[in-house]
């Protein structure tokens, strides 16, 4: 049987491998003068922050850095991550971006896990670095990175001081080239049980994420994300890169806002200052963000903000609309890069009425250009697409996590079968779109009926007196489980359980759930729990309802 054709090639040509450095080709002809601003601290233009990637490059080969090293940062989100997210992986080495909002027992073993060789820390975590560094196996250098004029006392010794190192570094660095499939990345997310999990991601993963995320987000949008517009995340950059779009931004040449620490009166005061259009964030943070006293003075009207991590309950996109806010959904996962779905209305759609449109832009939308989606039952058959029929999504993509690092068994289950399994349970309609349901750990089955907590926690959303809304299963010795909720009340509002029951007996009575799906169980609390990357914490809420 003949086989395919491998392509000749001249033995001058170049294969071209898809390296994070070539994405920065374009942005340095299209926009050197385009500006990167950290807090109301320091703007820098495209042209300074390539030469600052170069000499930060320098400075770490000096320090020792080189194909292969781990280089860990604990940071807020800053012009320094963005440098690191291109220096450390054009040398070679892989960028451990350490979730600093985990417990410093659970910092420690993901910094252990991952033989942290080099640390870049912001002074804000010297305090937790202090406490665990005698247990840190792996690190040989500390490298300080500061806003202060002086370098603060600690017990750590420094290697440098960042903006010390790049000022002595030469202004050129050559990066060499190698194969795109050398690990770039590397960071951790949290199960339901157990150590943190490794995933990691390739050059060619991420420059081929980068290109997928901005042809969406460009191509396929009603009104596309573009280089005139302006651009700040608040998804931390140690979350799965920002969700991928910093790369996205600069290769496309947009100005970037990066705001520090996450103070909802900075971010507010930048979105206006800088004339933000786009950010992305958990539906937590955009509630934060909009319940704050300052929102109530802004105009934030022509913010577009894309909502992933957890569902956007509709109550909240209602609050975004009233302030002018465009919001629509992603779906992703730490394990995916993240970028699985977004939620963009088709062309036939964009006349239609803003409600209308909410039904679709509050579902997680549909595959981006190469994902192969599929939601199966659990012999692995593909449902009917009726917006009905529920089952695991399972993926394919060009840049899903290959495993857990280090970590044989969950690997082999989070590849069962050859798809990758998100865990999440969905449907999908006519038009395609996939409207997920539940996490599998999260899905509420009570006598013998599926609950879906999200679409409880949407429906809550939406009366007058309900800020946020939190749904959980509660074992039922007769049901076997039982919805129960946690609601926070908007400031100065009054509403008892029973209102909030009766409230939801009129979707029982149009039909839109059943009398099973009203939790029995209402509480009205001051907070609710929230995990280290800001999304409610079932997990949490779970055991201390028990
Ligand atoms: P993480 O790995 O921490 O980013 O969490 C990923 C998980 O967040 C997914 O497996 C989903 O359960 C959930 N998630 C992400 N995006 C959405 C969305 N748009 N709607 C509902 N759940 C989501």
């Amino acid at each position: 049987m003949k086989q395919t054709r491998i392509i000749e090639r001249a033995e001058e040509a170049y294969a071209y491998p898809l390296l994070i450095k070539q994405l920065l080709h374009t942005p340095m002809h299209w926009a050197p003068q385009q500006e990167i601003v950290y807090r109301d601290i320091k703007r820098l233009t495209y042209r300074e922050m390539y030469e600052r990637i170069h000499r930060l490059a320098g400075a770490l080969a000096a320090a020792g850095v080189g194909p292969g090293d781990v280089v860990a940062v604990l940071d807020w989100d800053s012009h320094r991550y963005l440098e690191c997210f291109y220096a450390v992986p054009m040398l070679g080495a892989i960028l451990h971006t350490v979730n600093i909002r985990l417990s410093p027992e659970q910092i420690l073993f993901t910094m252990n896990h991952a033989e942290d060789a080099v640390v870049l820390v912001n002074d804000e975590f010297l305090p937790l670095l202090e406490e665990i560094a005698p247990r840190l196996d792996t690190v040989g250098k500390y490298i300080l990175l500061t806003d202060q004029e002086e370098t603060p006392d600690s017990g750590l010794e420094f290697w440098g001081e960042y903006e010390q190192m790049l000022a002595a570094a030469p202004a050129e660095f050559e990066f060499a080239d190698f194969d795109e499939n050398s690990q770039a990345t590397l960071f951790y997310t949290t199960g339901t049980t157990g150590d943190p999990k490794g995933v990691y991601f390739s050059h060619r993963q991420l420059v081929l994420h980068t290109l997928a995320v901005g042809m969406t987000l460009g191509g396929l949008a009603q009104s596309g994300l573009n280089s005139g517009q302006v651009y700040m995340p608040v998804t931390p950059m140690f979350h799965v890169h920002a969700w991928g779009m910093p790369f996205v931004s600069t290769l496309l040449g947009i100005k970037q806002i990066y705001p520090g620490r996450y103070e909802p009166e900075m971010l507010l005061k930048l979105v206006d200052k800088e004339g933000v259009t786009f950010s992305h964030c958990v539906p937590t943070i955009l509630h934060m963000l909009l319940t704050d006293p300052l929102a109530q003075e802004l105009d934030l009207s022509g913010w577009t903000v894309n909502i992933g991590g957890a569902a956007l309950p509709r109550g909240l996109a209602k609050l975004a609309h009233q302030h002018g806010i465009t919001v629509y959904q992603g779906y992703g996962m730490s394990e995916t890069c993240p970028v699985l779905t977004v939620a963009m209305l088709k062309p036939h759609m964009w006349d239609w009425d803003v409600q209308q449109q909410l039904d679709y832009q509050l579902t997680a939308g549909f595959p981006i250009p190469l994902v192969d989606l599929q939601i199966s039952d659990p012999q692995g058959e593909e449902l009917p697409l009726d917006g009905a029929s529920a089952g695991e999504i399972t993926v394919r993509a060009p840049w899903l996590s290959q495993g857990y690092y280090k970590n044989p068994g969950g690997s082999k289950d989070l590849w069962a079968g050859g798809r990758l399994h998100t865990g999440d349970i969905a449907a999908r309609d006519a038009e395609g779109y996939v409207k997920i349901s539940d996490r599998l750990k999260d899905v509420i089955k009570s006598g013998g009926e599926w609950i879906s907590s999200l679409d409880m926690e949407s429906l809550i959303s939406q009366h007058p007196a309900v800020s946020e809304a939190a749904v959980i299963g509660i074992p039922d010795e007769k049901w076997g489980e039982r919805p129960a909720c946690l609601v926070v009340l908007q400031p100065g509002a009054e509403a008892d359980p029973g209102d909030i029951q009766d409230f939801l007996g009129g979707f029982v009575e149009q039909g839109r759930i059943s009398k099973w799906a009203v939790p029995r169980t209402v509480l009205i609390v001051e907070e609710i729990p929230k995990t280290s990357v800001g999304k409610i914490d079932k997990k949490l809420i779970r055991r201390q309802m028990a």
